[in-house]
């Protein structure tokens, strides 16, 4: 009778620990994922965590010495400003034309926190540098989104050049910043919502802007 009784809870044992590795590889369901972000974002609780994220950030720059050539890069979408609008506009998927089309519209905003980062690091005299993946055809409408929603006096706004579209956002990032620094910029830290805006060489105190919309490799 034991032994029956332990054959029974070994089998158990089996199809539980089995039903858990086959849940563990289903991806989650796609609406639901999406209602949940939705929900984050218009609740407000995304507000709540960039106030926490940039008030860390402020006190580690606060620790940093500043000098003459001292610079933080900033990325632009989803760090200095919100695209949600066109996100949610497309039930967050990505649609090249219409993300084209919106950025020439100039109508991304800033965001709010990430905005007095920069502010505060423009007191203290810190160079302020915008790399970004958008194209060179973008150039012009997004530095007047920038100026008009706040950003002014940056030092450089970097974008890809033809022969760049087509290199990996944290290799050209980093190539980016290896030129800077190779004039004379000191890069003490580096503002982004992807870890590809962050990782490589010369990037400083990371500081990493949540987005839970998209993720770019
Ligand atoms: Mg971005």
């Amino acid at each position: 009778m034991n032994f029956l009784r332990e054959q029974v809870f070994g089998c158990a044992v089996i199809i539980l620990l089995f039903g858990l590795v086959s849940c563990s590889s289903m991806p989650p369901n796609l609406g639901l994922v999406k209602k949940e972000v939705l929900e984050y974002y218009e609740s407000g609780k995304i507000d709540k965590e960039l106030e926490e994220v940039i008030e860390k950030a402020a006190k580690k720059f606060q620790s940093v010495d500043v000098k003459n050539n001292s610079a933080v890069v900033f990325d632009i979408d989803e760090t200095a400003l919100s695209n949600y609008e066109i996100n949610k506009q497309l039930d967050f998927g990505y649609i090249p034309e219409l993300w084209d089309e919106w950025i020439l519209e100039e109508k991304a905003t800033a965001i709010k926190p990430v905005k007095r980062l920069y502010d505060s690091l423009k007191e203290r005299g810190v160079k302020l540098i915008f790399i970004s993946g958008r194209k060179d055809y973008h150039y012009q409408s997004t530095y007047n989104n920038l100026i008009a929603e706040g950003y002014s006096s940056f030092d450089t706004l970097i974008t890809r050049q033809p022969h760049e579209y087509q290199i990996k956002a944290q290799e050209f990032k980093s190539s980016k910043r290896a030129e800077l620094v190779e004039k004379g910029y000191d890069i003490i830290g580096s503002v982004g919502d992807q870890f590809s805006d962050l990782e490589g060489p010369y990037s400083g105190i990371k500081i990493k802007i949540p987005n839970y919309i998209y993720y770019i490799d």
